[in-house]
């Protein structure tokens, strides 16, 4: 692309200390819950990313030594020359694409536990270590800063050996040694490593020297910063020592990789921050005080604004990880001139929730993410069809579209029919809710494409039935007719039905969401799936100007969304709108205009006042149609064998990401022997034994 083009700036490339990025796009270090366990899926997931045309593409933290072990999670490792092969798979796959690979080396001081190799954790001062476990890190004395300088120094030195451009050092999301020396909230020591900020920032610029000594002369070296910890004056802020800190390194590093700390606000979820480049006012003022490149992150899909960035020199690289996972052909797309096609992220965190959770990374955007080496899968491509067939695909939710989109994509004839008038499913009535109109581009990124395509069908208010299917005559149905929300009760803590609901009205969620102007309150929200939705039902009803009381036999509001850091910010919303919080209670029965309630922990009983309950507790999967099917096949041996498959929530319900997880899986396996499928079920990552 030309500098001409609209945005042709973006394909500038750019110098980096000793080495070249050919344009503008840097995939920043991110988790994805390979790591050292999964190294064969690592390089592959790496790999996709430098195909689909990323400059520099990076690793995620990567301990440097047993005293940093990040045990159970799975992240990336280089205790010593034994790790250089494994990385080297990586760097190799990132190089045959014409990408730089980046490492982000990393002590994480008291972040991490070293539940494995069992040493003492250090950090700056004695104090807990960051998990829930009754174990102290130990204060550094000058003996073991010199021993941890020398360890960073030589794991610079092995990942040079294993391929690597550019060499980090990091001091970001409250999970680094140098960040937590930085600290005046952490670091009270009073020698020359506490105190003022020269010495808080001492043993960062130690480490940036000795890794330019070490490696400066062939690979670059990055310097990771939170400029905003987003505490106010209880911790590091972008105008005062993190503008010191910038001043005092300013030319020291090669590259500048700037954020806000700490890793809930640096990967802030669209529900509570909608504005792509949201990090922009806290690191703009970086590029004013140093010569070298500055990288930034901040959601960015849009290619407007990347190039408007560019221009107004506010950064030089556009920093992304959850853009470059939901698209990882991001930059191709724009390169083409295919922006309509990009895969927007939309601001979930599931694919954080898997890190957290030690297992390959997902996405909710892109089922093939995680996927690339173990089953093969490829984000932009995907096996031609077997034979020339039509495929019939009964609901357009998240499965239902992916399906069809992937069956469409394989080149057979798909005829996808949906009751309501609009396609999305349950991502049409979610996206609705306060905070989520992001989650929509699940479906306009599906429907685009679809409605691009010459070999799909789509029948709108077609609510089919059994006979329906008949007269169409295809053989190959894929049911994705979602589910539907409970109304008895019964959920993650109570089995059996909640008895006297007869006596009041009890809605569902998506009853609730489509009255939600005639509600009558008190308005009692039960949430016994304790995931995110009752929580955001509360939020957006209470903003509404409904009084709602949240009851859940939890002890926090949605607890899985501690799982994409944000329930912390749940909770601070409901507390801010009034909602009246009764956690560890179960309701037990409902009595005309009142509730009894009962502790977890105790079974005492308490009453509230409820005119309205909404219940968010189980889903049942629609499974009507599908059984019909399946009762006909088995009834009739006359009619030909028809490939009948379940999918998406109609299958078993749970995340959207899991939905279309679901569609795609079903698109990939159509057609593919049990056989063939049974061998690509998975590869798995084998330990060497010894
Ligand atoms: P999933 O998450 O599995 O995709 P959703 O609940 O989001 O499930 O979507 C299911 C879709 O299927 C809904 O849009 C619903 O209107 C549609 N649907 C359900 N039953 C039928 C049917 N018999 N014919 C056509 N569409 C249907
Ligand atoms: Fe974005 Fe969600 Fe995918 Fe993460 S999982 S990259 S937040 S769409």
């Amino acid at each position: 692309m030309k500098n001409d083009q609209p945005y042709g700036v973006l394909f500038e490339s750019v110098k980096i200390g000793p080495v070249t990025t050919k344009n503008r796009f840097y995939q920043v270090p991110h988790c994805c819950g390979m790591g050292h366990l999964r190294p064969q899926a690592h390089a592959a997931m790496r790999s996709i990313k430098a195909q689909g045309g990323w400059g520099v593409v990076s690793t995620e933290e990567t301990e440097i030594h047993p005293t940093s072990d990040l045990s159970p999670y799975a992240e990336q490792r280089i205790w010593d020359a034994k790790d250089i092969p494994a990385l080297r798979l990586m760097t190799d796959a990132v190089h045959k694409h014409g990408a730089l690979a980046a490492i982000e080396l990393t002590h994480s001081g008291n972040h991490s536990a070293n539940l494995y190799s069992r040493l003492p954790a250090l950090s700056p001062v004695d104090q807990s270590i960051d998990i829930i476990y009754p174990k102290q890190a130990r204060r550094m004395n000058k003996k073991d800063i010199l021993e941890f300088r020398l360890w960073h120094r030589q794991a610079a030195i092995n990942a040079k050996a294993a391929g690597f451009d550019i060499v980090y050092v990091y001091a970001g999301h409250g999970m680094s040694l140098a960040q937590q020396f930085m600290l005046p909230e952490i670091n009270t020591r009073s020698d020359e490593y506490g105190g003022g900020i020269e010495n808080r920032v001492r043993l960062t610029r130690e480490l940036l020297e000795d890794t330019k000594e070490a490696i400066g002369d062939t690979c670059a070296v990055a310097f990771r910063f939170a400029v905003d910890e987003l505490k106010g004056l209880d911790g590091m802020q972008f105008h005062e020592e993190g503008r010191a800190v910038v001043e005092l390194l300013s030319e020291t590093p090669d590259l500048w990789d700037v954020n806000v700390s700490d890793w809930s606000n640096d990967s802030q979820t669209s529900r509570f921050e909608i504005n792509e480049g949201y990090q922009v006012p806290y690191i703009e003022f970086v590029k004013s005080l140093t010569t070298k490149p500055v990288v930034g992150v901040g959601r960015f899909t849009s290619p407007d604004l990347m190039t408007s960035l560019i221009k107004q020199q506010t950064i030089d690289l556009i920093g992304a990880a959850r853009p470059s996972i939901a698209d990882p052909y991001l930059p191709n797309k724009i390169k083409e001139g295919r922006v309509d096609e990009i895969r927007e992220c939309i601001g979930c965190n599931i694919c954080v929730s898997s890190d957290n959770f030690s297992v390959p990374i997902r996405c909710t955007q892109n089922p093939t993410m995680g996927e690339e080496w173990r089953r093969g899968w490829h984000p932009e491509k995907i096996k031609p069809r077997k034979t020339e067939q039509t495929a019939l695909v009964v609901g357009a939710g998240p499965a239902g579209l992916e399906c069809s989109m992937q069956l469409a994509r394989r080149g057979y004839h798909v005829i996808l029919s949906e009751a309501a008038i609009e396609l999305g499913g349950r991502v049409l009535l979610e996206s609705d809710l306060k905070g989520l109109s992001a989650w929509k581009r699940v479906v306009d990124n599906r429907v685009y494409e679809i409605q691009q395509k010459t070999n799909i069908e789509i029948y709108r208010e077609s609510e089919l039935t059994l006979s329906h299917i008949n007269e169409l005559g295809v053989n190959n149905v894929f049911i994705a007719t979602g589910s539907s929300w409970r109304d008895d009760g019964v959920g993650r803590s109570q089995r059996k039905e909640i008895a006297g609901l007869e006596t009041i009205q009890v809605l569902t969620p998506t009853d609730a969401i489509r009255k939600q102007s005639s509600l009558e309150g008190p308005i009692v929200i039960y949430d016994d799936d304790q995931g995110y939705l009752a929580g955001v039902i509360a939020d957006h009803l209470s903003s509404q100007g409904h009084n709602v009381t949240f009851v859940t036999p939890a002890s926090i509001v949605s607890p899985w969304t501690v799982s994409t850091l944000e329930q912390q910010r749940v909770q601070k919303s409901l507390l801010n709108q009034n909602v009246n919080i009764i956690p560890s209670k179960t309701i037990s029965s409902a009595n005309g205009d009142t509730l009894e309630m009962r502790c977890i922990y105790t079974n005492e009983a308490t009453e509230l006042a409820c005119k309205t309950l909404i219940l968010v507790t189980e889903r049942l999967p629609n499974r009507t149609l599908y059984l019909q099917l399946l009762q006909e096949a088995s009834l009739d041996s006359d009619t030909p064998k028809r490939h009948i498959e379940l999918i998406g929530d109609a299958l078993a319900p749970g995340l959207i990401a899991d939905a279309v997880f679901s569609g795609h899986l079903a698109a990939e396996n159509f057609e593919t022997s049990k056989k063939e499928i049974e061998r690509a079920m998975f590869m798995r990552e084998m330990p060497k034994l010894k």
